[in-house]
């Protein structure tokens, strides 16, 4: 009867086309799925590899089309959500503003990050990052550039750090005390704030982060990552110091002297570096007896006559002779050692407050000069080494 008579039925289209969600989107639990414009091939949450369709955002490529990219985070943005798990961020980004829930976990940044004066109001996961990853999806380059520093943390507590490696971090000035720092981070000798942020981070500054840090990682028992804060600490406080300026304004310069010479910080910088250097207290010990023994020899020792002396292998006399014309012969050299050896053992004894003492010296007043010194320097530098490294091993 009409045209289309004898013409197959024309099957109503079954509802146009839906745009395929991301996969990954889906995998991760994004609150909101990106539509799957690209294949590919994305990482699960159990670092496995999975392929599909995938979104801007979960696309592994290092040279995406930033302006897609942007537009994907913004659309993100204004549904309020921050769950950027298992993305993949080519170039520069920024996140301001406040966050909820934030989830970077799994997340690779080629680039820098910047979360500087942002807000997190609850939630926020920094686990496993990566600035690059190997066809295994592995991290192959863990030094992820964040700029974390004045962010306000309304639950520090639920912020999390694990699994990713701190040296291009920045926390100044984000009151970290509370911040779940896990174990398994990699924490550098000198934090980002320190090293390349000189002159735009004052010793202040990075002085309150080392100590939060400090404090932070004591309460949670990692004691050798707290005990590298104490000296980061402590350095910093250091450089502050300045000679009082009362009585005398001191030039600007001589304040250096008062940093590396003249103060309590710079005594126990250079003999343990603050407690946490047992092998620097070690070095000194040994250059300290070396040095003491030898200036024993030079300034002459001889056999106590109490002393039974067939009982004994020493020389009756120590004094070293030096200034001679001659380059000594083997045989005084041998000699020299011998005594030497001898003089070393009477500067352990004297050391040790050991109640046996073969030698006396020979000249009171230099002999007595070097005893004092031995046994000022000596036993003090012993307990901090001894100190030094039961810090090192404390649990
Ligand atoms: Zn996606």
């Amino acid at each position: 009867m009409n045209a289309s008579e004898g013409i197959p039925p024309v099957e109503p289209p079954a509802s146009p086309p839906a745009p395929t969600e991301c996969a990954a989107c889906k995998e991760w639990r994004w609150p909101t799925k990106l539509p799957g414009t690209h294949s590919g091939q994305y990482i699960d949450q159990w670092g496995q590899e999975g392929s599909g369709n995938v979104c801007i955002l979960h696309l592994r490529d290092a040279n995406k089309n930033i302006g897609e990219m942007n537009f994907a985070i913004a659309r993100k943005k204004a549904a309020k959500d921050w769950d950027f798990s298992g993305a993949f961020f080519a170039g520069d980004i920024g996140f301001s503003g406040e966050l909820n829930d934030a989830n970077f976990s799994g997340a690779t940044f080629s680039a820098a990050a910047y979360f500087n004066s942002a807000t997190f109001k609850d939630t926020a996961k920094f686990i496993g990052l990566a600035k690059s990853r190997d066809t295994e999806w592995k991290p192959s380059e863990r030094q992820v550039s964040l700029d974390f520093s004045h962010v306000t943390l309304e639950k520090p507590e639920l912020i999390r750090f694990a699994d990713m490696e701190m040296t291009a971090v920045s926390l100044v000035e984000t009151d970290v005390r509370k911040v779940d720092f896990m174990d398994d981070l990699d924490w550098p000798v000198q934090l980002r704030d320190e090293t390349t942020e000189e002159g735009i981070r004052s010793p202040a500054q990075v002085e309150r982060l080392y100590r939060q840090l400090r404090h932070n990682l004591e309460e949670n028992k990692n004691f050798p990552d707290a005990g590298q804060f104490y000296y980061g600490e402590m350095q910093m406080r250091r450089k502050q110091m300045r000679w009082p300026q009362w009585p005398l304004l001191w030039p600007e310069k001589s304040h250096w002297l008062r940093r590396n010479v003249f103060s309590m910080p710079a005594i126990y910088y250079w003999s343990s570096g603050y407690g946490q250097r047992p092998v620097w207290a070690l070095g000194w010990i040994l250059l300290l007896l070396m040095g003491l023994s030898g200036a024993n020899m030079v300034a002459g020792l001889h056999l106590d006559g109490d002393y039974p002396k067939e009982l004994f292998s020493g020389p009756p006399l120590i004094d070293w002779m030096w200034g001679g014309a001659a380059w000594p012969s083997r045989v005084e050299l041998q000699m020299a050692a011998h005594d030497f050896g001898f003089a070393l053992l009477h500067t352990i004894q004297v050391a040790t407050f050991s109640r046996i003492r073969w030698y006396l010296p020979i000249n009171a007043g230099w002999g007595e000069t070097i005893n004092l010194l031995t046994v000022l320097l000596l036993p003090l530098l012993a307990a901090l080494f001894v100190l030094a490294v039961r810090r090192r091993f404390k649990r």
